[in-house]
């Protein structure tokens, strides 16, 4: 089986990116971060906050999750619901960064991450896939933008989604996520050492694209 990991910050283009190479490749693509959305919304129904004070292995020992696709879609489910949609909210972005801080969460999600590569060629998106989750990974790619290049873009995301935010309010936002991934102890943003760094700042998706796939075939000869 062969891995690409992709890491990167908020708003970089990974899962953009990603979805268009596998599908030129044949592999599959999986999102992790919708992983670690899908269990903060499982906290956020408990009525937890980002603060977190509850008992969090408790409400983990009630709480599956499952990836499954259609057609070469990506869906997640909390205990048997799909919740692909609701998840993509700037709450769950926040619940998803504070969930994903704590060692108990990221040990939970981890088999269910190498099972999907151990059974699949995947182009897998997150934070430490190449460092912690596929250290083994055939391609490393650590995939960045400008914060305010990224901010622009899950502006117009959002937007076109319906949901009412202004650009100050993301860019703050995802400052604040950049820096929560970035510090935290366990599993924080950095680049593998053995991984490509592509800056996607001023790239059109196509140009990315192009850029990610000469890594790819410099590795693997794809
Ligand atoms: O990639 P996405 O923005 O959907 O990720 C949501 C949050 O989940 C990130 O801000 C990060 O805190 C966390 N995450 C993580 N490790 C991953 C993927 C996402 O910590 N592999």
């Amino acid at each position: 089986m062969i891995a690409i990991a992709i890491d990167g910050p908020a708003g970089a283009g990974k899962s953009t990116i990603a979805r268009a190479v596998a599908k030129e490749l044949g592999y599959i693509y999986v999102d992790t971060g919708a992983l670690y959305r899908t269990v903060g919304l499982k906290f956020s129904r408990e009525g937890v906050d980002t603060s977190l004070k509850c008992d969090i292995e408790k409400i983990l020992k009630e709480t599956n999750v499952d990836i499954a696709f259609v057609g070469d879609e990506q869906h997640v489910f909390l205990n048997g619901e799909d919740v692909s949609d609701k998840i993509r909210t700037p709450e769950a972005s926040m619940m998803a960064s504070a969930v994903s801080a704590v060692p108990v969460v990221r040990a939970f999600l981890l088999d269910l991450q190498r099972k999907m590569a151990r059974e699949n060629n995947v182009i897998m998106d997150g934070r430490d896939i190449g460092t912690v989750i596929l250290p083994n990974a055939q391609v490393k790619i650590f995939l960045t933008a400008s914060p305010e290049e990224r901010a622009r873009r899950r502006f117009v995301e959002l937007t076109e989604k319906g949901t009412v935010t202004t650009f100050e309010e993301v860019l703050s936002d995802m400052k604040v996520r950049d820096y929560n991934d970035s510090h935290r102890e366990i599993a924080p943003l950095k680049p593998a050492e053995d991984s490509k760094v592509v800056d996607t700042t001023g790239l059109t998706l196509e140009e990315s694209k192009a850029a990610i796939l000469d890594v790819v075939k410099n590795k693997v000869g794809a």
